[in-house]
């Protein structure tokens, strides 16, 4: 067999600090040679900043933050941080406060160190969101790239446990559609598979024990798997449909990713045999859908479209949406009724098949 393809690695540095976010945290900062750090956290991740930020040189704390940065957020963040004569960003929560570093370094150009709260990974990619009325418009630049990730499992104990399911599903979604996204590479099929592999064995032991640091720390550990994956992979046919319901619908970004997934992996996984196998051997299972299914089951994971808020009424809508912006690169081609079809079954929570 032939191997032959390009991979671009993004210049990162990325720290596991278990119990040690402050420290590593500090040292970070410092290795940019910041003195002046804008500090962004949404209010109910503000008593992990406070721990995190005992040893760095704070300037302004701003917690203006909202889900999908919403344009009028990203410009009161930008005036902040020019106010504030911020050298650096420190962004302390989940993929919306990370999301807001992001806006801010996107006209900026400021770096950016990461402590993610939550499992979205969008700490590890170049890509940025803005929303303006119900239209999210995402891009891809170098300059909102985290400079430095600092993952310590122990912020990631007080996310609740419904809510730490759905992010680790939305985790186990860049893996699954990295599979086969149209950038997608031999690097970030091994990347995926082992973060599939992470999360199998995390999620369970989350919602096991939710405040204990095993389950969470593979579950950090396969969340950035997943998103250097992703970030090289770019958006498959899940990330695509995805998009559409969030922008249009508003519904939740964590929760709609993981009542769509299995229904993407039904309809793909009959054309993509070797991402069958290698995700069926990360889930432990004979055949991946099985393995998700079962995952999904034992997590008590969210399951119907209708339960997030979407109506009936706006299907026809979003299978128009969805259509035009579908890979042509999708194992199994995108037609109108098989989407019109999982879209449906996703609806009302019947099962993927
Ligand atoms: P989120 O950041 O909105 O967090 C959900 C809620 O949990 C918020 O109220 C937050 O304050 C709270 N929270 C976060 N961490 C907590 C903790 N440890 N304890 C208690 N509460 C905590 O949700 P999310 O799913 O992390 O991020 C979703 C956003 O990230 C979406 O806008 C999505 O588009 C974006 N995203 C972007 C990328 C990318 O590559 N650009 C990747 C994934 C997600």
């Amino acid at each position: 067999m032939t191997i032959g393809f390009t991979h671009e690695t993004l210049g990162q540095r990325v720290v596991f600090a278990p119990k040690d976010a402050a420290d590593a945290t500090s040292a970070e900062v410092a290795g940019l040679g910041a003195r002046r750090v804008m500090v962004i956290a949404a209010p109910a991740e503000r008593t992990l900043a406070d721990r995190v930020c005992a040893d760095v040189p704070v300037a302004l704390v701003h917690d203006d933050v909202r889900m999908h940065v919403p344009v009028e957020n990203a410009e009161r963040a930008r005036a902040a941080a020019a106010e504030s004569r911020a050298d650096a960003l420190l962004s302390i929560g989940g993929g919306s406060t990370t999301g807001l570093a992001k806006a801010v370094a996107l006209t900026t150009g400021l770096p950016i160190v990461a402590v993610p709260t939550t499992y979205a990974g969008s700490e590890a990619t170049p890509v940025w969101g803005l929303t303006s009325g119900n239209e999210k418009q995402t891009g891809v630049d170098p300059r909102v790239l985290p400079a430095s990730i600092v993952y310590d499992a122990a912020l990631t104990t007080s996310l609740p446990v419904e809510l730490s399911v759905a992010s680790g599903l939305n985790a186990m979604a860049h893996c699954v559609d990295s599979m086969w996204a149209p950038h997608s590479d031999p690097l970030d099929i091994a990347l995926s598979a082992e973060g599939a592999r992470a999360l199998t064995t995390g999620l369970p032991r989350v919602v096991a024990a939710p405040e204990g640091l095993e389950g969470r720390q593979d579950t950090l550990f396969g969340a950035y798997l997943a998103a250097v994956a992703f970030a090289s992979a770019g958006s498959g046919l899940h990330h695509k449909i995805c998009h559409v319901l969030g922008g249009r619908y508003d519904l939740p970004h964590a929760q709609t990713h993981a009542v769509v997934l299995p229904h993407v992996l039904a309809l793909n996984a009959p054309n993509a045999p070797d991402a069958d196998r290698r995700l069926s051997q990360a889930f432990g299972s004979d055949t991946a859908l099985d393995g998700l299914e079962a995952l999904q089951t034992q997590l008590d994971a969210p399951r119907a479209l209708r339960d997030l808020g979407m109506r009936r009424a706006d299907l026809p809508d979003a299978v128009a949406a969805i259509l035009p912006v579908a890979p042509p690169s999708n194992p199994t081609p995108v037609t109108e009724d098989n989407v019109a079809g999982l879209l449906q079954r996703a609806w009302e929570g019947a099962p993927p098949r």
